[in-house]
């Protein structure tokens, strides 16, 4: 056996355990009955020792730093993104003590409960020091990884490879700066829009069976996949061939199962288009947590709240629910699915305010790790910045600073990756348009199977072959270019605005 067969065989093992380990967080969140939480975790525990164990063996370690040194032309280009890929992850488990790892875990499990009682009385001091104890270990973690400049960038290379927090800052303040800017302009327009019709009775079972035929349009292969209920909808996939989503179906919202589930399609079909030969090994996912954003919001919004999109879909719809819709015209329909009003609650902001969300959380993030701010003063700059951007405050801290569990379980520097998805998904959407100059029309007659095709041929199927920069070049010809979103904006939302 060859060096590289043997680093292999080991990835495929690694990949296994990780695809076991996600089946059962899979069914933990769709199918497990109460009981079954504390067996649960120790089972997950377990199965996480035997990963890390196998990831940190000094005989990977060897293969690992062998194969790393080995001239170009000993592997090929792909197998060389393979060792760089276990390499990466490796480093990253071998560098963070075990010691650490655990506090951080413990400091996570106690801090998500802590978060949850603090947004209950929606008081931030009885958060603040366990918010202070995850930003000071997580300032550990980074000086073990290492970086360069701010440790921020340690932390913001775990979701998004490469990502620095100078280019993220460049890019989000002009994305900013234009946001609020149409902002203001939507809001001073003559035309107002609201969500009522869709806060009419959407019969739940009609809903979810409207979600699967989309799916099946967007070619979400039903055979390698499976769509549950969850409170949270989310996309796990435990191989090419076992993709699965979920969604949530509310009777008083009609557009956010269909929505979350072609968010999920979007994310899913990005796993189910990963070439077979690339499965089980270190590639065999998507490349970043912003590229898989791309995905999703590509679906979702500059598709799923199109006219065109709709033009081929909403005779359906209508008929679906003719209770709710039978008096509503497409034109009010798609109003109404693509209202701009500025939000407290991330989570339900429009396509327009919610890149202001993430900035002003990378703003802050940024601050924190930068020593330019402290966990004590979050709550003012918080509004302040609220305030700044979107023009509103929140009278509660569990409105405002307090309402997202993230940054209770340590999750800093994942955030940005939202926004990235925006960014990118604009900047594929307009090469999309230059290689389809018939987009809408394809859009228009159902087709969207060519544009899964597309996304197959140019992004998915190379899982992380590329790195994200790598491959937003690749496929569009240059680096991330923050224009391609705030043009897109001004553009649908200016004609949907009457500006
Ligand atoms: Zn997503």
């Amino acid at each position: 056996m060859t060096a590289m067969e043997d680093l292999i065989e080991r990835a495929q093992e690694l990949a296994d355990i990780g695809a076991a380990s996600a089946v059962l967080a899979w069914d933990q969140e769709t199918m497990m009955p109460a009981k079954a939480i504390a067996s649960r975790a120790f089972q997950l525990a377990t199965l996480q020792g035997i990963y890390h164990e196998r990831l940190t063996h000094p005989a990977t370690g060897d293969l690992v730093a062998r194969l790393s040194d080995a001239p170009p032309s000993v592997l090929s280009a792909t197998e060389r993104a393979m060792v760089r890929e276990l390499k990466r992850e490796r480093d990253r488990a071998v560098k963070v003590p075990t010691e650490l790892v655990k506090r951080v875990a413990e400091a996570a499990s106690r801090g998500i409960e802590i978060w949850r009682h603090a947004r209950e009385i929606s008081d931030f001091g009885a958060f603040q020091p366990a918010l202070s104890e995850m930003v000071e270990l997580k300032k550990q973690v980074a000086d073990c990884v290492g970086y360069e400049g701010t440790p921020y960038n340690a932390l913001l290379d775990e979701y998004e490879p490469g990502l620095t927090q100078t280019q993220t800052a460049e890019v989000f303040a002009g994305l900013r700066v234009h946001t609020v800017r149409l902002l203001g302009d939507l809001q001073s327009s003559f035309r107002s829009h609201d969500r009522a019709i869709l806060e009419r009775r959407y019969d739940p079972d009609r809903q979810l069976s409207f979600t699967v035929d989309v799916l099946k349009s967007m070619g979400y292969d039903f055979q390698a996949g499976r769509q549950d209920l969850s409170t949270h909808p989310f996309t796990t996939s435990f191989h090419p061939q076992d993709v699965r989503i979920t969604t949530r179906v509310q009777e008083r919202d009609g557009a956010s199962a269909l929505m979350g589930s072609i968010h999920e399609g979007g994310h899913a079909l990005y796993e189910q288009g990963i070439a077979l030969a690339l499965a089980r090994t270190p590639l065999g996912s998507g490349t970043s947590l912003g590229i898989h954003e791309s995905q999703s919001r590509l679906w979702e919004n500059f598709v799923g709240r199109s006219d065109p999109f709709w033009e081929y879909f909403y005779p359906q719809f209508k008929s679906a629910f003719p209770d709710a819709l039978g008096d509503v015209e497409r034109d009010d329909f798609l109003r109404a699915l693509n209202v701009v009003s500025p939000s407290l609650i991330r989570v339900e902001a429009d396509e327009v305010t919610y890149n202001l969300h993430i900035i002003l959380r990378f703003e802050i993030e940024s601050m924190l790790f930068g020593n330019d701010a402290r966990v004590a003063d979050l709550p003012d700059i918080w509004n302040t910045k609220m305030r700044d951007y979107l023009g509103i405050v929140p009278t509660t801290a569990a409105d405002g600073v307090l309402q997202d569990i993230h940054w209770s379980f340590g999750a800093l520097g994942y955030f940005p990756t939202y926004a990235l998805g925006n960014l990118y998904a604009a900047q594929l959407y307009a090469t999309l348009r230059k290689q389809f100059p018939d987009f809408d029309d394809r859009l228009r007659s159902g087709d969207l199977v060519f544009l899964r095709e597309w996304l197959r041929d140019n992004i998915h199927q190379f899982g992380r072959t590329y790195t994200a920069s790598e491959l937003i070049v690749r496929v569009t010809g240059e680096p991330l270019n923050p224009t391609y979103l705030t043009t897109y904006l001004r553009t649908k939302y200016g004609e949907l605005y009457g500006l």
